[in-house]
């Protein structure tokens, strides 16, 4: 989609530095973390979000890329968060499936509106 910001970050028209990538997905930090550690895995193909007929072999990469990050950033073994915003009241703003790794600081417990 050429007015997506994620496409255009996933094909290089916007630079930014790959934490990981592979054939399906890529990962990059977030521009605004609200974490030490806040990294964004996305998929190289447009999707709306997780309900927009996402290919296993696209699913089983998100998985391998969030392996990679929580190793890399060294969050694996003190936790962290995986999120996938979905819709507008699901907070959503970019509408191209992705899905936020946070970790690096104690994330609370609760889904309130002011920790995600
Ligand atoms: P969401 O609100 O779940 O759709 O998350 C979108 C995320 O994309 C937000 O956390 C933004 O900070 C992040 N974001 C938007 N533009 C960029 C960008 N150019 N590079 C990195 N992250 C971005």
């Amino acid at each position: 989609m050429s007015d997506c910001i994620f496409c255009k970050l996933v094909n290089g028209e916007i630079p930014t530095e790959f934490l990981y990538e592979d054939e399906h997905v890529v990962a990059f930090r977030d521009a605004s973390p609200l974490a030490p550690v806040h990294v964004l895995v996305v998929p190289k193909a447009h999707h709306r979000d997780i309900l927009d007929n996402v290919p296993a072999q696209t699913l089983a990469s998100v998985v391998e890329a969030i392996k990679t990050v929580v190793d890399t950033t060294g969050i694996r073994d003190s936790g962290f968060r995986v999120i996938t915003n979905t819709g507008k009241e699901g907070g959503q703003s970019v509408m191209h499936l992705h899905f936020h790794i946070l970790g690096g600081r104690p994330l609370n417990a609760t889904f309130g509106e002011e920790e995600l």
